[in-house]
């Protein structure tokens, strides 16, 4: 056996963590901004925690709430200036994945002066801000991963920047900020953290130290499935195994990375604005067939999830998430291209060649 495990985040789980986190905030210097989405942190409890928390112990704090889904570059930069403009010593990231990947992006860009393409390369000259992420989806587990995922519109996709440098110093995670959710982001999250533990496993990066987090989480998941598939909003139980699965999921792509299934849906949320997690979703059923054609363990995946076979898995999706989205021609030929150039491919195993995504695609999406 041989492998990297790196999982540097000092994650605090629980009801109320962040009123308690006083000291934890002091840690990190005495200034932060504070960046969120425009809304959902006034809604569920998590701004309000947060500023108290920073006023028990002295930090000063300006906010930044102007942070957009799958926000884009310009929307990081704009940030990073204000971040620059108070001299922030730290960044707090509040939100789904949007604002925490946006917190990661201004930490890099407050500290360094630079272009697009260096923002994007993972290397950089002075080492980006601490960095505490407060999650209130879940979902993305961006709160215990290197990634910053942002939209890129000179390249008319999302991309990714990947850096050991951008992992959160410390995530503060508290189940009860999702029970605002609606069922629709409740079952898209929730998808997308399940994405997260399948495709860490079938990735070329898997490691024997993540499967024992990836399987938990998805037996967690699944569990969740009775309730979502009928569309129900989760008890604060099944809230509290949701949070912790994706935060689980979220160590192993922290190590393993994603694959061809963020790949495809990523300029499904560029082109179309389909909802992160509900891309992977409307894609996983294909990719898992096109697996198993290859006979590469889907079986053991399935069977942790409660289904015998991969249609039973598609059936389960269908019910989470009802009518597909119908793709045109071009727009199949336009998204098979943009797969290709996606460095998740390659990290997929086996690796699918041009035609497989398009299968892959085609399938997902049936005229
Ligand atoms: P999101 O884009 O952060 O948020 C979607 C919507 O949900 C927003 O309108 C937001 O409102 C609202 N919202 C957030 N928390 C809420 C709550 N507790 N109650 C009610 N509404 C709430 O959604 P997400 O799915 O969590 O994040 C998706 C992003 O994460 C994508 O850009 C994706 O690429 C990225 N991602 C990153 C990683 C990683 O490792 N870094 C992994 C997977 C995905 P406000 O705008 O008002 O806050
Ligand atoms: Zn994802």
């Amino acid at each position: 056996m041989e492998f990297t495990y790196y999982m540097p985040v000092r994650v605090i789980f629980g009801k109320g963590v962040v009123t308690k986190s006083a000291a934890e905030f002091k840690r990190l210097g005495s200034r932060a901004l504070v960046v969120t989405g425009r809304n959902s942190a006034d809604v569920n409890g998590s701004m309000a925690d947060t500023a108290k928390a920073l006023e028990e112990c002295g930090i000063s704090y300006k906010r930044y709430g102007e942070i957009k889904p799958n926000p884009d570059v310009e929307n990081v930069r704009d940030a990073a200036a204000r971040a620059r403009s108070i001299g922030a010593d730290f960044i707090i990231g509040i939100g789904g994945g949007s604002p925490l990947d946006a917190a990661k992006a201004v930490a890099i860009l407050a500290a360094n002066d630079i272009d697009d393409e260096t923002l994007f390369s993972g290397t950089y000259t002075s080492r980006p801000l601490p960095v505490a992420a407060i999650p209130t989806t879940a979902g993305t587990g961006s709160e215990v991963t290197p990634y910053s995922i942002l939209t890129r519109r000179s390249i008319r996709n999302k991309k990714s920047i990947g850096s050991p440098l951008i992992f959160p110093v410390m995530a503060l995670i508290d189940p009860a900020y999702t029970y605002t959710l609606g069922i629709n982001s409740t079952i898209n999250t929730a998808i997308d953290a399940l994405s997260h533990a399948v495709e860490s496993c079938l990735s070329v990066r898997s490691t024997p130290a993540i499967k024992p987090a990836a399987y938990e989480s998805m037996r967690l998941i699944a569990g969740t499935f009775n309730t979502l598939r009928r569309h129900e909003l989760p008890s604060s139980s099944e809230r509290e195994s949701l949070m912790y699965a994706s935060m689980l999921a979220g160590t192993c792509i922290a190590q393993a990375g994603t694959t061809v299934v963020h790949a495809i849906g990523y300029p499904l949320t560029y082109y179309r604005n389909v909802d992160h997690g509900r891309a992977n979703g409307l894609v996983m059923h294909g990719f898992l067939k096109f697996l198993e054609r290859r006979s590469t363990g889907v079986q053991e995946l399935l069977e942790i999830m409660g289904m015998g076979s991969t249609d039973e898995f598609g059936t389960a999706m269908n019910d989470l998430l009802g009518a597909r989205e119908t793709l045109s021609e071009d727009e199949i030929k336009l998204f098979t291209d943009t797969v290709l150039t996606s460095k998740n491919v390659a990290n997929t195993l086996p690796q699918p060649s041009r035609q497989d995504i398009e299968e892959i695609i085609r399938f997902s999406f049936p005229g």
